[in-house]
């Protein structure tokens, strides 16, 4: 997720396996380990739940929230799902980051709640979008879901990093009409400082999102002395403008609203003395953006 909203906001195909030290649950490459510690104390029931967990029968969810105007067209549905293989300094729900923080909850259960949403959906143009945390944790659950948004007619919209786009098969790509990307930052350096990871899997789904005529929106967060050097803007730039399919790019403000949840979990936060970037600098930043054609917010 992008992480500049309080709300939690911000993870098979052919496509290369990345390997995680933290757990992923279901398609092909989920562990054994995965995290589902809390989810239940009874061996029996929690090798259950393992299974279920497998078959994307069972999900790892944050929260959920009804929002326009964000996380794509018209009014959404956005579902939080725990887990993040990140660890963005600037995270605004460091609470998602973790699996065995959510509260289970069954796809079925899930799609019985979009389904409530339909009429709105339809009037304002809008539809679900499936964020986190880091979705494609969890992309058997995923991939059950939109599956059952898309048999009800409903449109769907992903929040990802993208780094963990080897994880999202071609027939989930078939149940997605948007993709909302967020690329931190776009020399490796500095992603690696921001995120604890590697860009290189982020770009690889870009291209292939892009390749298949998925439509993307960029989301880019601007910490003023972390991702505002004008040479790391331009690398996003420049990536971004040849991605086919982008139709927007949105330039998100750093704030500090999520300070205190990191000192409630006991995290130790490294952005204290960061500061909002001023309109001066985001105007410089959506420009270079512009300066390549791309429609920017
Ligand atoms: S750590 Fe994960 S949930 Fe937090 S901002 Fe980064 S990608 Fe989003």
């Amino acid at each position: 997720m992008n992480a500049t909203s309080t709300a939690p906001r911000d993870a098979d195909c052919g496509a290369p396996v990345v390997e995680l030290g933290l757990p992923v649950i279901g398609g092909s490459h989920h562990r054994s380990s995965a995290g589902t510690a809390g989810l239940d104390s009874s061996e029996a029931s929690r090798s259950e739940r393992f299974a279920q967990m497998r078959a994307g029968e069972l999900g790892s969810l944050h929260s959920w929230e009804l929002v326009t105007a964000v996380d794509g067209p018209g009014t959404r549905l956005t579902t939080f799902l725990s887990g993040c293989p990140l660890r963005c300094l600037y995270c605004h729900n460091p609470d998602t980051m973790e699996m065995r923080r959510g509260e289970p909850i069954t796809a079925d259960e899930l799609l019985a709640r979009i389904a409530r949403y339909r009429p709105i959906f339809e009037v304002t143009g809008g539809g679900l979008t499936i964020s986190g945390g880091e979705p494609l944790m969890q992309p058997a659950f995923v991939a059950r879901v939109l599956r059952g948004a898309k048999e009800m007619g409903i449109r769907t919209a992903l929040d990802t990093s993208g780094y963990l786009g080897a994880h999202c098969t071609d027939e989930m790509l078939d149940d997605i009409d948007l993709v909302l990307l967020d690329v931190k930052s776009g020399i490796p350096e500095t992603y690696r400082k921001v995120t604890g990871r590697d860009l290189q899997p982020t770009l690889d789904f870009g291209r292939r999102l892009a390749a298949r005529g998925t439509e993307i929106w960029v989301r880019f967060v601007l910490v003023p002395g972390l991702t505002d050097a004008p040479e790391n803007v331009d690398a996003v730039a420049d990536y971004v403008a040849t991605l086919s399919t982008v139709s927007r790019v949105e330039v998100l403000p750093f704030h500090q609203m999520g300070r205190d949840k990191w000192e409630s979990l006991g995290l130790s936060y490294e952005l204290e003395d960061a500061q909002p970037p001023s309109p001066e600098l985001v105007a410089r930043v959506r420009d270079q953006f512009r300066e390549r054609g791309l429609t920017v917010y």
